[in-house]
């Protein structure tokens, strides 16, 4: 049975204070207790990025993959075995800029797992250069004339591609959050979780006072997460007022679903001794 004391770990913990992947890490953890789940039978998968840590302080399985490849990881070990609670940790640059590839097609694919992103607008690591989600005219290292292009949005290219479970946090308000993360990890599907992370060091514009200002509750509005379009209008909006919380969420068939052999079994616990692939190599030859 998970515990905040037994979901300890002894790494020592090197996020800036106040930094918002604190309150994504206490919210994750509040999650897993209440949701019960063995620490056994959870694995983390993180990118490159101060967020990447999130593997080195909880104490479950975990996998700190390469840049902008979370997905792709935690979608083998989700579809090699179906008995395991995979969620995934990426960055925004991580998944947004380097992972974008990945996360349409993961998206449209609906395969049973949870990803969240910890959303600070910012190159944290590297010591603060724009990503994809840097808002327009944000000056940065990179950017010292202001970001050009408008930022992009997550949130409507998950829902234009199918996606089961669409919705947004905000580490400021870790009560909310950890209701999002439970919804989420319970969800049959490809559940996604952006959420919005201050990074204190390097994002002198989206603070936390920033976004106490702006976000308010979808739910508090009597949103219906069922309907997609109204789904998109509300991730369309963006400037005094911002919303949190689900968006949208639906089933349909998980991509093992589609796969009838495998039906429901875990690959490192079928037999591989009686299988001869010797045909198919001579295939190749
Ligand atoms: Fe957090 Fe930013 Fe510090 Fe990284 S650089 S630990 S994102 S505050």
């Amino acid at each position: 049975m998970p515990t905040m004391e037994n979901l300890k770990t002894t790494k020592k913990n090197t996020w800036c204070p106040k930094c918002g992947n604190f309150g994504i890490l206490i919210a994750f953890k509040k999650a897993l207790i209440e949701l019960n789940l063995e620490r056994d039978q959870v694995v983390l998968v993180s990118g490159i990025g101060c967020h990447g840590k999130m593997v080195n302080y909880v104490n479950t399985n975990g996998f700190h993959g390469i840049h902008g490849r979370v997905l792709p990881l935690a979608s083998g070990i989700a579809l090699a075995n179906p008995n395991l609670t995979v969620v995934g940790f990426a960055g925004d640059a991580d998944q947004y800029d380097e992972g974008w590839g990945h996360f349409t097609h993961a998206v449209r694919r609906n395969i049973d797992m949870t990803l969240i992103v910890h959303n600070n607008m910012v190159l944290g690591l590297t010591t603060g250069q724009a990503t994809s989600t840097s808002q327009q005219d944000f000056k940065t290292k990179s950017t010292p004339y202001g970001v050009i292009p408008p930022m992009l949005n997550p949130l409507t290219h998950a829902l234009v591609s199918d996606g089961t479970f669409v919705a947004r946090g905000f580490a400021g308000d870790m009560k909310h959050l950890t209701q999002l993360i439970v919804e989420a990890i319970k969800h049959r599907g490809f559940a996604f979780v952006d959420v919005f992370q201050p990074c204190v060091t390097f994002n002198y514009l989206n603070t936390y006072d920033w976004f106490n200002e702006k976000v308010y509750k979808l739910e508090e509005e009597n949103h219906d997460v069922t309907d997609r379009d109204k789904a998109l209008k509300k991730a369309f909006e963006w400037g005094d007022r911002i919303p949190i919380g689900v968006f949208y969420k639906k089933e349909r068939p998980t991509y093992r679903d589609k796969l009838p052999h495998l039906n429901g079994r875990s690959l490192p616990k079928m037999p591989v001794k009686d299988i001869d692939i010797t045909p198919l190599l001579e295939e190749t030859m």
